[in-house]
């Protein structure tokens, strides 16, 4: 038997995925059941549970677990968790499912899943708002999402039929079981978690090998699940990813796969949760940079670092590794951070998200110093494809 790197969340890695013969009963019965058509993020939590990424959970959340979470940043039973996992209903959906004990859960026209229904609840949109992304802005892209979900939320475990039919990143999509398999296989016993929903330039490249240093392996592991509009797409960053580790990674020593998760936007509290969804991965370790899945200026720069000291840390386990914004600095001739340059602004290559924008669209290349030449190079060509 090998040795793993670190035990799941809970000690048990999830696996709700029927299958053969159980899987063909389940979807005979799902036919006689009343159907509920989810979307793409209850479907991305829906795939991650089913695959352990989201252990110890085996279902939706019931209220006792979701007003846990919200109030005290664990689940009831001790557990530390800070994101509601739950399956919204509206009105008409809740009406309709009526006193049914069990549902059969839709994609596209195809049975994913059945949900035993343990309880339908109502949620308090504005109380899950304010604790989940510490505001009840509208504007903010994650409780947009949460007021555009239904009133009630269906709870219950969740009996997997079929993944979703992905056509995209197929060799990447590696489940928990599979990514703790690829780590015992290279001999890794410590494995750094890298989450990232852009593309990664050299600042980011630069934590990426700082964490290397010390530990086995790396784990790039960008979110392909639902991002804003705004964010760059999938496809064009998962190129990005590939000629940047052709170029400029071991392949001994890093390996990319994909998190199936949508974005929240939740900064502190996504950060405790990404980090959670990386332990059953099988990470060890897991970078948190400035402003981790931050947007606007909702959070505190260092929010999402600070948060981690609220848990004790043998509760969350895998250890969190806290990073400056780095730069290349010219008199150090290096990459660098504010931990390690004694310069000024002036001495380093710093350029904003919009100015880089404006020169990938104008077809420019930011300084080799700033993004490698292969990756601007696929971002200009995306942003011209786009432009067309
Ligand atoms: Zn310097």
């Amino acid at each position: 038997m090998t040795e793993e790197t670190i035990a799941p969340h809970g000690g048990q890695l999830v696996d709700l995925l029927l299958k053969g013969a159980e899987a063909e009963r389940t979807l005979a019965e799902a036919e006689h059941l009343p159907k509920v058509n989810i979307g793409a993020r209850e479907l991305s939590d829906l795939e991650m549970m089913a695959v352990g990424a989201l252990s110890p959970l085996t279902g939706f959340m019931g209220e006792k677990d979701h007003r846990s979470v919200l109030e005290t940043m664990h689940l009831s039973n001790g557990l530390p968790w800070t994101i509601p996992v739950t399956l919204s209903l509206d009105q008409d959906e809740a009406k309709r499912i009526g006193g049914a004990s069990s549902v059969a859960l839709e994609s596209h026209g195809h049975v994913v899943a059945v949900l035993d229904v343990t309880e339908v609840y109502r949620r308090d949109k504005e109380e899950e708002a304010q604790s989940v992304f510490r505001t009840t802005d509208t504007a903010h892209p994650g409780v947009r999402a949460l007021h555009e979900a239904g009133e009630f939320v269906a709870a219950g475990p969740v009996r997997g039929v079929s993944l979703p039919r992905h056509t995209t990143f197929k060799e990447y999509r590696l489940a928990p079981a599979e990514t703790r398999a690829a780590f015992a296989e290279r001999g890794w016993r410590t494995v750094v978690g890298f989450q990232t929903r852009n593309p990664v330039h050299r600042a980011h490249e630069y934590l990426q090998k700082c964490a290397l240093e010390i530990v086995d392996g790396l784990l790039l592991h960008p979110l392909v699940g639902a991002t804003k509009e705004d964010d760059v797409p999938a496809e064009v960053r998962m190129q990005c990813y590939e000629i940047l580790f052709d170029n400029y990674y071991p392949a001994d020593r890093a390996m990319i796969s994909v998190f199936p998760a949508a974005m929240r936007y939740a900064g502190p509290k996504e950060a405790i949760w990404h980090a959670i969804a990386r332990k059953n991965y099988g990470c060890t370790h897991f970078i948190v940079g400035r402003d981790h899945a931050g947007v606007g200026t909702y959070y505190g720069t260092y929010d999402a670092q600070k948060i981690f000291d609220e848990f004790d840390a043998d509760e969350l386990d895998i250890t969190p590794l806290f990073f400056e914004h780095s730069f290349f600095c010219k008199r150090c001739d290096a990459m660098a951070s504010p931990k390690t340059c004694p310069h000024t602004d002036d001495d380093r290559v710093i350029l904003s998200g919009t100015k880089v924008r404006e020169m990938l669209r104008a077809g420019k290349k930011p300084p080799k110093e700033f993004s490698r030449p292969e990756v601007a190079q696929i971002l200009i060509e995306a942003m011209a494809d786009r432009t067309r």
